[in-house]
Formats: structure tokens, C-alpha cells, sequence
């Protein structure tokens, strides 16, 4: 059965991603500020932010021999510049590859190459892991610029390529040129190893923007929006976009602290915020949340990963906030989620299709489900990316005969098109921001002298609301499974890796790791000893 939105589908906006979000619909003055950097206090008006994209594009012409079509890099957190190189290298013509600014040396470097980068804007405080990874990539220290005033050894601010006053006017698409043409290469967190890069074409961001303002109530130009989410990922992008398209205001940052989350709606004035589920409980969780007054607020938007019912409501009989919950994936831009306030929301369920989207939920045999039967989902419409870069297999893996998308995701829909996510059918462990991918550490685990298998996934901590590495250990012959013994693998791996991928979950040791007949380990089942191991 093919299910689909309720809602008419909406006219597919034909225009690049720049024209779109400078169209402004709702007609605000130039001199309307619509970018607050949380931190500094700097801002950008409108008028501003036009001027300046169009300097920065001339500049990237000029002075860097940028031509239509040439990848651009950002590492960097969020802060008030991110929209200006962002859309800038879009005016240009160029696309632009957002990298994780928590990547290390390798991560960077292989996102560099992967993309064809060929200029690197950066945050000073993360310069160091840029510069290794731009030798690693061939980019040369003058087309590495920083964001900021000042030079750092022989890196120059990016400001440093801006001619006086000269601008261009931003690449005209027309509309087959902006469903062909790539704008964004967003990064997968490669859960098979290597991440992929997702092809974003201007079409597929100026739709993903226009389903989602259908769907929103009481926002515009008097909205006060917090961007948290970083703008790396394809959720915090769309909210970059979306500040323009309604002439709203942002407050930028990227301090997930529930002092500053606080602190900034209590003084902004803040009423909106998109967030993901961590931020959510440690609102709940943290008592001194409910000393600032955050009436200013009339709805979160929650993303990213599973929110329970239980939580959300919780939040909302501390906070009297609705929560409504935004689902989609990186590849394919918001899928489900619900109109409007706490009112028309189902306890668990992630929402209902947006317009323009066709759903169909397989069983393992590829037969198409009906009503309440759970299965693998796949997606249709025009939100969905072009295709992976560079990587056939992985497309045609992804993308069927008839442009259905495999979200990976096990989901059952009711009969009032409501959906509900029952698992996720990938390997990945997810956290605030990052990625895990198990397979990193558990090559590092067979290392050590006494483990035989392992298999790592994710332990599901309420106190810390996020997913905390496990790894399931088997020991060799003549090794004895100990307290001690599970210390010392843990600090082995430890010492290592980065903090975030630290085993924090601890070691459990097992007799055998179960795996499917090609050798495949079975998450799943691992997950479910997890919970029991837990508990004891
Ligand atoms: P990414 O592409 O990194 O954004 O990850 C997408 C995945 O995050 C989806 O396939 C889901 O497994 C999960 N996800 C996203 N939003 C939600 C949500 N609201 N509830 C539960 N899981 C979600």
C-alpha cells in the first residue's frame, strides 16, 4: 500500500536556493536584524547579510579564482558569519561542504578530499585540525581563511579576500538548473565506515524549506528563533535558511548548556526552538531551568533521534511548552511531524507525512504493508537528495526503481496517518551532534591482547539522554573475564579515541557474539541482552 500526505501537495518553488531565501515574502525592511550572534552581540540586518554575501562572492571570484561549480568547505561552530561564507559561496555558484567542527585530523581530511574542496573557511579555535587535513587535502594555507579578525601564523581572515565595496550579482538558475545543480554536500556519519557524501540540489533545499513553512503556525517576522543545532547538519541548515525566508530573527550559538539555552530565551525573548531530545531532558532534569522564565517560548521543535512520550510530557507539565517532533534524515529533509501545538499530537508517534510525500513500509521480503504492520520505510518526493557523491552502489542501494527512499528506519503507521519509529534498522550510535560508528571501535578492541570478538552499540542512558557506546567483549583462551580485566580493555580503547567516542556504556563480556550466516553481528539481539545485562 502507497500511503500518502494528507495535505495538498504544494507547487514546487522553481528557483536557486539564493533567489529563493532573498525573496522575501513576508516584506521586511532591510534594516530588520535577523542575525544575533548570542555570544559577541554582533548582528546582521537583512540588508546587511545581502550586501555581504554578494561582496564575499565577488571576493571568492577575485581574489580565489572561484569558478561555478568549485566545492567550499566550513569548519566551524555555529556563530554569525556561518550564513555569510554559506550563502556567499552559494551567490558565487559554488557548493558548500559543512564539516562537524568536533571532526579530528582524519575525519576533516577525508571530507576535504571526498568533496574536491577546493578553498577551507575556519573557526581560529579549531585551526590546528584544519591545517593538517588541508596539507592532507592539497588545499594551500592562502586559500585557508578564518572567520574573525585576526590572522593566525600565515592564515588570513576570510575577510581578507573582500574587495572595498565590489559585489555580484548572485548566479541566476534557472529551473532545470536548480533541480540538477548540487548546492550542499552534507556528509553521512558512514555507518558502514566511510561516510557519504549526500548531494543537495537547490531544488531539494527550496522545497524541504516550503514544506515545512506550510506546516508551521505563529511564525514571521516577529519570531525570535534560537540556532543551536549546528549548522553542519542538514536540520540546523534548514533553520539558517528558514530565519531569512521569514524575515525572523536568530539567536546563534552553539552552547548546549542549560544555563545558556536559559539564559538566552530569558533575555532574547525567545519563541521558538528547534532542538534535539538531550537538550529536552536536561531542561527536565536540571531544577535550575525552572528559575528562568521561559514564557517567551510557545513550541520546541524536536529532532534528531526518539523523544518519549513520557518525557515530552513531563517537559510540558514543568514548562507548559508544547513539544511537536520533527522526523527526517539528512538525505531526505523533514519527513513527518505535526501541524500544530501539544493539542494535535499523539503520545509517541513522530507525526504525519508533510505535503508532497509518498510513504510505503516493506516487510523483510519487500512486500508492501498495510495499516499498524511494522517495516522498513521508503520515501518519495522531492525533498530527497540527488544521489550520494561518487558512490553508484550506494545510490542505487537507496533509491529504487520508482525514487522511493530507504530511510533504514522500522516504522508503523496508524489509520489517522500516524507514524510511529519502532527501531532503527542501522548501526550507528547517535549523540547530541555526533555520530559513533561501532565498527571504529571495534576494530581497535581487537586489538587487545586478551579479546577474541566484539561488537560495540548503544546504551540508551536516561540520565544523560543520549547514547552511550557499549562494547561486547569475548575473551581469549586462557584470559579470565574479570572486573579488572574489563578496566583495562576500557581504558585501551579509551586512551585512543576521541572523548565523545570513549566507551562509556563500560564492557560486557559474552561467550559468543551473535551474527547473522554472513557474518554480519546482530545489533539487535545485542541491544536486547543490553537491557537485561543493564538491569542487573
Ligand atoms: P541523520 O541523517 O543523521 O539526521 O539521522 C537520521 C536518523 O535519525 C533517522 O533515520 C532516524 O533514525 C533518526 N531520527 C531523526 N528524527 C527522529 C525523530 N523525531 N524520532 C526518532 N528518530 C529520529
Amino acid at each position: 500500500m502507497i500511503f500518502k500526505s494528507k495535505y495538498p501537495d504544494i507547487k514546487i518553488p522553481q528557483s536557486g536556493i539564493y533567489q529563493y531565501v532573498t525573496s522575501n515574502p513576508n516584506k521586511i525592511p532591510d534594516e530588520k536584524v535577523i542575525y544575533v550572534d548570542g555570544v559577541t552581540g554582533r548582528s546582521y540586518t537583512f540588508g546587511e547579510f545581502k550586501h555581504e554575501t554578494k561582496k564575499f562572492a565577488a571576493g571568492l571570484q577575485d581574489k580565489l579564482e572561484f569558478k561555478r561549480g568549485d566545492v567550499l568547505a566550513i569548519f566551524s561552530p555555529n556563530q554569525v558569519d556561518y550564513p555569510i561564507v554559506l550563502l556567499g559561496t552559494i551567490a558565487a555558484g559554488g557548493k558548500v561542504t559543512t564539516a562537524n567542527p568536533i571532526y579530528e585530523t582524519t575525519k576533516l581530511s577525508y571530507q576535504l578530499i571526498d568533496s574536491g574542496a577546493s578553498v577551507l573557511i575556519v573557526h581560529p579555535e579549531i585551526l590546528e585540525a584544519a591545517i593538517e587535513a588541508s596539507i592532507d587535502a592539497k588545499i594551500p594555507a592562502s586559500r585557508v581563511l578564518l572567520f574573525g579578525d585576526k590572522e593566525i601564523k600565515e592564515y588570513k581572515p576570510y575577510r581578507s579576500v573582500l574587495i572595498n565595496d565590489r559585489i555580484i550579482e548572485p548566479i541566476y538558475y534557472t529551473p532545470e538548473e536548480a533541480k540538477s545543480t548540487t548546492a550542499y554536500l552534507f556528509y553521512s556519519s558512514g555507518t558502514t565506515g566511510v561516510p557519504k557524501g549526500i548531494k543537495i540540489t537547490h531544488t531539494n533545499m527550496v522545497i524541504r524549506l516550503a514544506q515545512v513553512n506550510s506546516m508551521e503556525c505563529n511564525l514571521g517576522p516577529h519570531s525570535i528563533i534560537m540556532a543551536v543545532l549546528p549548522f553542519c547538519n542538514s536540520l540546523g541548515s534548514r533553520i539558517l535558511h528558514m530565519i531569512l525566508m521569514l524575515g525572523a530573527t536568530a539567536i546563534i550559538h552553539s552552547n548546549f548548556s542549560v544555563e545558556t539555552i536559559c539564559e538566552y530565551i530569558q533575555t532574547f525573548k525567545i519563541n521558538r526552538i528547534y532542538t534535539n531530545p538531550p537538550i529536552i531532558l536536561n531542561l527536565v532534569n536540571d531544577p535550575s531551568a525552572q528559575q528562568f522564565d521561559l514564557s517567551s517560548v510557545d513550541k520546541i521543535i524536536c529532532a534528531g533521534a526518539p523523544l518519549s512520550y513520557q518525557s515530552e510530557r513531563k517537559f510540558y507539565n514543568i514548562f507548559k511548552i508544547p513539544i511537536s517532533q520533527d522526523y527526517g534524515l539528512t538525505e531526505t529533509g523533514g519527513i513527518t511531524r505535526f501541524p500544530d501545538t501539544m493539542k494535535n499530537t499523539v503520545p509517541g508517534s513522530i507525526g504525519i507525512l508533510i505535503p508532497n510525500i509518498k510513504a510505503k513500509i516493506l516487510s523483510d521480503d519487500c512486500h508492501e504493508l498495510g495499516y499498524n504492520e511494522p517495516g522498513k520505510l521508503w520515501i518519495h518526493g522531492p525533498n530527497i537528495m540527488k544521489s550520494y557523491l561518487n558512490n553508484k552502489v550506494a545510490t542505487d542501494a537507496a533509491i529504487d526503481k520508482d525514487g522511493f527512499f530507504n530511510t533504514g528506519d522500522i516504522v508503523y503507521v496508524d489509520e489517522q496517518g500516524n507514524y510511529f519509529i519502532v527501531d532503527r534498522n542501522k548501526e550507528m550510535i547517535k549523540g547530541p551532534g555526533f555520530h559513533v560508528v561501532p565498527s571504529e571501535l571495534e576494530s581497535i578492541l581487537l586489538t587487545h591482547a586478551a579479546v577474541s570478538d566484539a561488537a560495540v552499540i548503544g546504551y540508551y542512558s536516561e540520565k544523560e539522554a543520549t547514547e552511550l557506546p557499549t562494547a561486547y567483549v569475548t575473551v581469549k583462551n586462557g584470559h579470565k573475564q574479570s572486573r579488572a580485566l574489563a578496566e583495562e580493555i576500557q581504558s585501551f580503547v579509551d586512551e585512543k579515541v576521541l572523548p565523545y567516542k570513549r566507551l562509556r556504556g563500560g564492557i560486557l563480556f559474552i561467550d559468543r557474539i551473535p551474527k547473522n550466516a554472513s557474518g554480519k553481528i546482530l545489533r539487535r539481539l545485542l541491544k536486547e541482552s543490553l537491557k537485561n545485562d543493564m538491569k542487573k
